[in-house]
């Protein structure tokens, strides 16, 4: 097996690239010229935020917490509607999503991490996609290949997405007589949008915050950050229990993929969700405070470079 295949490769994805540009201008510059010549009525705004919350959801609870990490289990309907909502994120197919975000776990900030932090803020929050080839290898993700639904998804993807984010809310904007708006606003900026937020999870996620569990990790956590990546914000966390369905733990913090999936349980439509016990966790959080201050304290009894060389 040739390296090209483990590790990404430099080169451009020319048609990714393209996507990217035409949606994001559409979106930036399409979508505020047409709403301030004609206007944005209330079906659009609930058809933006219905589609905002279909698609980004389900590839927070979907493609992330259930199919990448297993973190409880669905029917297959339930499956299905988080493949179809999550194709129209536009966000390549759940597998080869999927497969890629166990590497960034297993092998974080190492060549074969896909979203490496080290290579910087913009690799990580979309150069990774544009200017890498990634491999193609699927063998962190056998389980999921078992899945005829996820290997219809993935092999039809181009099909999927088009029909999930493009053609079903356009189509339903055109019979509520508002094709173009809807065009705007829940395909072209919400597509934007969606993106946009899931993007921050590799890039911000990984830039501010606190190593609140493992320091070793430069996964942080943050409140305002799970705002801005609907509820992933609390990475450390994550990354130290990721096979834990909820992110921020507490009550109060911001994850809605973490309301949704146990009010799902409580009606009996998911089951088996994993919660990592309160001891395991404040264990982590004992131990990843003592590595900081130990950290610290050798800092500060290290003489200031300053000093040093005030005195040779
Ligand atoms: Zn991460
Ligand atoms: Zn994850």
């Amino acid at each position: 097996m040739s390296d090209s295949l483990i590790y990404p490769e430099r080169g451009m994805q020319w048609g990714i690239f393209l996507f990217m540009v035409v949606s994001a201008a559409l979106a930036v510059i399409g979508m505020p010229l047409y709403i301030f010549s004609h206007g944005i009525s209330r079906f659009d705004l609930l058809l933006f935020f219905f589609y905002v919350a279909a698609t980004g959801l389900s590839v927070t609870m979907g493609y992330h917490r259930l199919f990448a990490h297993v973190s409880y289990k669905v029917p297959s309907f339930v499956k299905f509607l988080f493949l179809f909502f999550g194709a129209g994120a536009f966000e390549q197919s759940a597998l080869k999503w999927a497969s890629q975000h166990r590497s960034h776990h297993l092998y974080p900030d190492t060549k074969r991490d896909p979203y490496s932090m080290k290579q910087g803020f913009w690799h990580a929050h979309i150069g990774w996609l544009i200017f890498w080839k990634q491999p193609k290898v699927y063998e962190n993700v056998k389980d999921l290949q078992k899945n005829k639904i996820i290997m219809n998804q993935h092999q039809y993807y181009g099909v999927w997405a088009l029909v999930s984010g493009i053609l079903v809310p356009w189509t339903l904007g055109i019979m509520a007589g508002h094709g173009w708006s809807t065009f705007f606003t829940a395909v072209c900026f919400r597509i934007f949008f969606v993106q946009q937020a899931t993007f921050c999870i590799n890039s911000l996620c990984h830039w501010i915050g606190k190593a609140t569990y493992d320091p070793e990790v430069n996964a942080k956590d943050h409140g305002l950050v799970a705002l801005v990546t609907l509820g992933e914000g609390y990475h450390s966390f994550h990354h130290r229990f990721p096979g834990d369905y909820r992110n921020g733990i507490r009550w109060y913090h911001w994850d809605p993929s973490k309301w949704l999936i146990s009010l799902m349980g409580f009606f009996k439509m998911a089951k088996d969700l994993t919660r990592i016990p309160p001891e395991r966790i404040l264990r982590a959080r004992l131990h990843a405070e003592k590595s900081l201050a130990r950290k610290e304290s050798r800092s500060a009894s290290r003489p200031s470079p300053v000093l040093e060389q005030a005195f040779t």
